[in-house]
């Protein structure tokens, strides 16, 4: 029923013009409701409709939707629309191939959570909230007039990447229902260069041939393939059309231990930076742990300039704390005679680690989502935000508390998540050890894999249920 629906001539064009114009109406909200009041702000993140909806909502929706279903966001996602239209006319150039490496991904993302988040704080300001999905479009715009094909989806799309790589777990996948007949198939209408720049008829833009799609984390399910292969046939075949959203089976990409490039496995070096921030920052006491050093530093230093102090802290968060983090259990491992590169660890042991992050992560779109439920009927009645912030400032409105009850169930779905994420991790050790046929200290893997899981569970236990 759901390829029947994704082969419909109005999918998926009609609901990107939807999101379309709820990105656009999004944007103006943001850009309407410019503040520089430190105590406005405060509030006007929970209270202004936009920056509630992109970034307690549509956010962390997409990452559970990754989770689960692999990148849907990318099958309804707007800039792909724009982006595409703008390759149609544009240039066509070459990619080069530091933009094929991967690398570009990984930069822009460590731009977006340093400059954006932490200078600006693009996620508590709805102007910089807006201006930062504008630059969205402004970047995917000057790559499609630039390049062939849909690069931006491809290698430049931070979300994307994001979205590809917690897809790793998802039940579902895109694939071809039997490669035989991709095998035999003359027309290879899915990828041929006269279907590229359609806008719905369209063959692969993003450098897939669907009969060797081995995983989720590049297709954006924009079921042009699905399309093609039907409507362009020379010779007419009952089994086509071929490829298919399909079920694969929970975390079947994660347990095919595939390594990750090196551009792959420094994103991810990078998102766990910021996942471990996240999350411990939701309890004071941990979050004080966590700033000790930046914190103590840069007070040893009389370092008062803010952009620095938080340049000091993001080096510390996103370099230091990851570092620590992925390189200390190799130097344990060394230790303990397991033989392994340097390399290799980090492109296939790093797997280990991704369960936990996405848990990790998955907790922290849980807290968001619920926690911003009492302020969405407000939000409806003032979309700007304004008039509420100032009544909460002002002790003339109270916001609702969620019930203990709820805020009880909420903390064992948390604890719930990252138990899961442990025995994800744990299935993968075990896969690795008969993979690389690891035959001495084995059991350091599964405590390396318990310490990371412990530093997220007890956080989670001593701030919900301890403090
Ligand atoms: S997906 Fe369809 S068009 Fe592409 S090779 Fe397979 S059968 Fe041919
Ligand atoms: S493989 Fe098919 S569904 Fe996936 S991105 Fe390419 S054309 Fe779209």
């Amino acid at each position: 029923m759901i390829n029947k629906f994704l082969s419909n001539k109005f999918f998926p064009i009609s609901l990107k013009l939807i999101s379309l114009v709820a990105f656009i109406g999004l944007m103006i909200i943001g850009f309407s409701s410019h503040s520089e009041d430190a105590a406005i702000l405060m509030e006007l993140r929970n209270t202004n409709l936009a920056n509630l909806f992109v970034w307690s909502y549509w956010w962390p929706l997409i990452v559970l939707a990754a989770i689960f279903f692999g990148r849907v966001w990318c099958m309804v996602c707007p800039v792909e629309l724009i982006t595409a239209f703008f390759a149609r006319i544009g240039l066509k150039k070459k990619r080069p191939k530091w933009i094929l490496s991967g690398w570009g991904i990984t930069i822009f993302y460590s731009f977006i959570l340093i400059v954006g988040i932490n200078i600006f704080a693009i996620h508590r300001n709805p102007a910089y909230m807006a201006t930062y999905l504008t630059t969205i479009i402004i970047v995917s715009i000057f790559i499609g007039l630039i390049y062939e094909k849909n690069t931006f989806c491809r290698y430049v799309c931070p979300v994307g990447n994001l979205l590809g790589l917690y897809s790793k777990l998802s039940f579902f996948g895109w694939r071809v229902k039997n490669t035989n007949v991709c095998d035999s198939c003359k027309d290879k209408s899915c990828i041929h260069k006269d279907h590229i720049y359609n806008f719905n008829y369209k063959s692969c833009g993003v450098d897939l041939y669907p009969a060797k799609i081995k995983d989720n984390s590049q297709c954006i399910l924009c079921a042009g393939c699905l399309k093609t292969c039907k409507e362009y046939q020379s010779k007419q075949n009952p089994l086509r059309p071929n490829p298919a959203f399909i079920k694969t089976g929970f975390a079947k990409d994660l347990f095919q231990i595939e390594p990750l490039s090196l551009a792959e496995f420094f994103f991810l070096f990078v998102v766990s930076g910021f996942v471990i921030y996240e999350i411990l920052s939701e309890y004071s006491t941990a979050e004080k742990i966590l700033l000790f050093v930046p914190t103590f530093f840069t007070q040893y230093f009389s370092i008062e300039n803010s952009i620095i102090k938080i340049l000091f802290q993001c080096t510390f968060l996103f370099l230091i704390v990851p570092s620590i983090l992925w390189f200390f259990p190799y130097l344990i491992l060394r230790l303990s005679k397991i033989k392994i590169s340097i390399l290799n660890y980090l492109k296939n042991f790093c797997l280990i680690f991704i369960p936990i992050i996405i848990a990790a992560h998955f907790d922290k779109a849980i807290l968001k989502t619920t926690s911003r439920l009492p302020y969405i009927e407000n939000a409806f009645k003032d979309v700007r935000g304004m008039n509420t912030a100032n009544a909460i400032i002002n002790n003339q409105m109270v916001v609702s508390k969620i019930p203990t009850w709820a805020e009880n169930l909420i903390s064992l779905i948390l604890l719930s998540a990252l138990i899961g994420g442990f025995i994800l991790s744990y299935k993968v050790i075990t896969k690795l050890i008969i993979k690389y046929q690891i035959e001495s200290a084995k059991w350091i893997l599964y405590i390396i894999s318990f310490l990371y899981f412990l530093i997220f569970f007890l956080d989670i236990i001593f701030w919900r249920f301890l403090s």
